[in-house]
């Protein structure tokens, strides 16, 4: 057997990895590559031709060098400077673009989720600089994307939660639990089997926050799967199918009729998110529970992928 070589690692071929940091930093390693990414990505696929707004045709760009290093490519014909990272996120941050494009490798190859906490660790910035990266990251390219995004469809399980700990005490009798359910911020989880999952912060466990919810992110002619809370009662009119499976009397599976994959998601939610963020204001609660549902809906694409997927919604707006 040849020795190993140590500069060039192997994975055991059962390892569900496929991006390491390694390889992550042998493709973008400085800022140089991270711009040109941008640019090639987002004006120039061969890196040298674009079309010039100016000139209103294609033409050659030149990346001169200046003594304070230009963030752009000039067009060769009439001047116009093009800037890459116009119109992103990244634009005019004083945080350098190889440390936007590592906080953006880490949030895609954690399964769980990472601390801001973590991230000032990692890459040595300020703890604000660290927490507005990430800020940006969920809001701005793990939000859906309302106009590519279809309604969920087929078999959909749908669920709520009461979020934001447990109580003190063991509550008395239906009407406690009730009351302290009312107390909490509540999230809608609804899960297609097989495939996506949507989660939203409603009002209320009630009436019209939860099925005006449901009516938004689900498609009518998908069959729900619920447990029978009165709340989904109004809606087996409006969708193919509802088939109810009836906790309440202490019944949780009944062939196909079950809502264990978004209890599931739920179990998983809260553990992780307790490791990674401890707690989380109800201000910021929605934009880390899309941070998870983007992981969920991009896990079949392996982490080399779904940083990529990511980069692109970056070069994207
Ligand atoms: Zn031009």
């Amino acid at each position: 057997m040849p020795p190993a070589n140590r500069h060039e690692p192997r994975r055991a071929k059962s390892s569900t990895s496929d991006y390491s940091v390694t390889e992550f930093l042998a493709e973008f390693p400085d800022d140089a590559a991270c711009l040109e990414h941008l640019w090639r990505t987002r004006y120039s696929p061969d890196g040298e031709h674009a079309h010039c707004p100016r000139c209103d045709s294609r033409q050659v760009f030149k990346r001169y060098a200046t003594k304070q290093q230009r963030q752009s490519w000039t067009c060769t014909a009439c001047g116009l400077h093009v800037h890459p990272t116009a119109g992103t996120i990244f634009h005019r941050s004083s945080t350098s673009l190889r440390l936007w494009f590592h906080a953006m490798y880490l949030m895609t190859s954690t399964r769980c989720g990472i601390s801001a906490k973590q991230l000032e660790r990692e890459l040595g910035v300020h703890y604000k600089t660290a927490w507005r990266m990430f800020n940006k990251i969920r809001n701005e390219l793990m939000a859906e994307d309302k106009a590519r995004e279809q309604p969920l469809s087929g078999e959909v399980e749908v669920d709520e939660t009461s979020w934001g700990g447990k109580p003190r005490r063991k509550l008395k009798g239906m009407k406690e639990v009730a009351q302290f359910r009312e107390s909490k911020t509540t999230v809608l989880g609804m899960v297609e089997r097989g495939g996506r999952v949507r989660l939203r912060v409603i009002a209320s466990r009630r009436g019209e926050p939860l099925s005006g919810a449901v009516r938004a992110n689900v498609n009518p002619q998908a069959i729900l799967f619920t447990d029978d809370w009165m709340a989904y009662k109004p809606l087996s009119r409006e969708f193919a199918g509802h088939q109810v499976i009836n906790h309440s009397a202490g019944v949780y599976v009944e062939g196909t009729v079950h809502t264990n994959t978004v209890e599931g998601f739920f179990g998983n939610l809260k553990t992780g998110m307790r490791g990674a963020y401890k707690q989380v204001s109800n201000k910021w609660l929605q934009s880390y529970l899309d941070e998870y549902a983007w992981r969920y809906n991009e896990r079949f694409r392996g982490e080399r992928s779904m940083f990529h997927s990511l980069l692109d919604t970056a070069a994207r707006r």
